[in-house]
């Protein structure tokens, strides 16, 4: 990768954009902070809260429709099996309460209208259960895929992969090169997706084998803007903000803290967060608290990220799209674009290619100091505590018991 440090970003022009709308999975998951972010702040950010979106891209000139990832299936102990054990060692809270593609249909969206669905990267807690979809939809994924010994022909006829045979048999598996294309954003290779400029795949490696963003055109001519859907290039805003476009404003305006949360003073300066800035205690200059991400990517042995090195040079480029007042960065687990943006969920005639107009940008941008801890006490709770299935807590240590139980009911059912 080519950095281009604090440059300007060229965007290529286009008249065409693409409609961009948000899918909340309904995923509402924790993880040990440790193994996405560091260093970690002890005590009181110990845990990440992640909550999970998608993307419907619809394209008029084609009249094709795209999703750009999809969640976690809300049968999630269906997934391959080496993702049961997985998901108890490294995530200790997960609550899964529709599929994408329930929602999609629910909302007139057929699922054959669906001509791709792209996997941001093949981790369970994006690649939701492409079974439901008709062979009609093909499957785009990153660079390496098909390749990688860990995951073709899938599980079950290979135990040990994480994804499913049933997610791409019969249906038209396309494997993107970025080597195929000299065109360049950023530092970022680019694969032009349309062909005409209105939606674009980046070339961001480092969390796992072929893993890509989305950068959407959602308003065009010479002063486009763009949405940079960014999948897991990272898992917390904190990586990329503050900056310094954006240093942290002080004092920290009101209506951006929690008020339920009766931490906050009132005004709230800003060194109620940076003081415990990371940087801090790893020798940058004062002054740069307020301007400098909080956080780098995990480089630990239980590292989320697996070349960590190469990850941070993909968060390093994110940061000048961050700064640019053209792009609005939008990262799966940000909880800020549930909270502040329409869904299809909720309000399924809304887009977001307004979102530059309706400052949608600035109102999530410092939502994630509620996560911080602050004068030594935590941030935010968890969001969820403990497995949920069928919305009620479920004893996950069950789970056996519940699979023979099923496989029990299914016999009696069918003699
Ligand atoms: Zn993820």
């Amino acid at each position: 990768m080519v950095s281009s440090a604090s440059s300007t970003i060229i965007f290529p022009p286009s008249q065409t954009p693409v409609r961009v709308r948000m899918v909340d999975t309904t995923a509402l998951m924790t993880v040990r902070a440790e193994s996405f972010v560091k260093p970690v702040q002890k005590p009181g950010h110990e845990l990440l809260n992640l909550t999970c979106v998608a993307f419907l891209i619809e394209h008029t000139p084609s009249g094709r429709r795209v999703m750009f990832d999809l969640g976690v299936r809300k049968d999630f102990w269906n997934y391959a099996a080496v993702l049961q054990k997985r998901i108890g060692s490294v995530i200790p809270s997960l609550r899964v309460d529709r599929d994408v593609p329930e929602i999609l249909a629910e909302k007139g969206i057929a699922l054959d209208s669906i001509s791709s669905v792209i996997w941001s990267h093949y981790h369970w807690d994006h690649i939701g259960d492409m079974s439901l979809f008709p062979p009609s939809t093909e499957l785009v994924v990153g660079p390496g895929f098909k390749a990688a010994p860990l995951l073709l022909p899938g599980f079950p006829e290979k135990l040990d992969s994480p994804v499913r045979t049933s997610d791409f048999k019969g249906r038209e598996l396309r494997e993107i090169d970025f080597k195929s294309s000299s065109l360049r954003i950023g530092g970022y290779g680019v694969h032009d997706f349309f062909g005409d400029g209105s939606f674009y795949l980046l070339d961001t490696p480092g969390h796992c084998i072929g893993h890509m963003c989305g950068l959407a055109r959602t308003t065009a001519g010479n002063d486009s803007t763009f949405l940079l859907l960014g999948g897991d290039i990272c898992h917390f805003v904190g990586d990329i903000r503050p900056n310094p476009r954006y240093p942290i404003p002080d004092p920290v305006p009101a209506d951006v803290l929690d008020r339920d949360s009766g931490y906050f003073p009132t005004p709230c300066p800003c060194s109620l967060f940076t003081d415990h800035h990371p940087a801090i205690s790893h020798g940058i200059q004062s002054g740069a608290p307020k301007q400098t991400p909080f956080y780098k990517v995990s480089t630990l042995g239980s590292s989320a990220y697996v070349d960590p090195p190469t990850a941070q040079e993909s968060v390093d480029e994110l940061i000048n799209f961050e700064q640019s007042p053209a792009v609005m960065v939008c990262i799966a687990h940000d909880e800020a674009l549930l909270k502040f943006l329409p869904t299809l969920n909720r309000d399924p005639g809304s887009d977001l290619n307004n979102w530059k107009s309706a400052g949608w940008k600035e109102k999530c941008r410092w939502d994630w100091l509620n996560e911080l801890p602050r004068n030594g006490k935590p941030g935010r709770k968890p969001i969820v505590e403990g497995f949920w299935r069928d919305g009620k807590p479920w004893d996950r240590s069950k789970m056996g018991e519940d699979g023979e139980r099923e496989a029990e009911e299914a016999k009696k059912g069918r003699s």
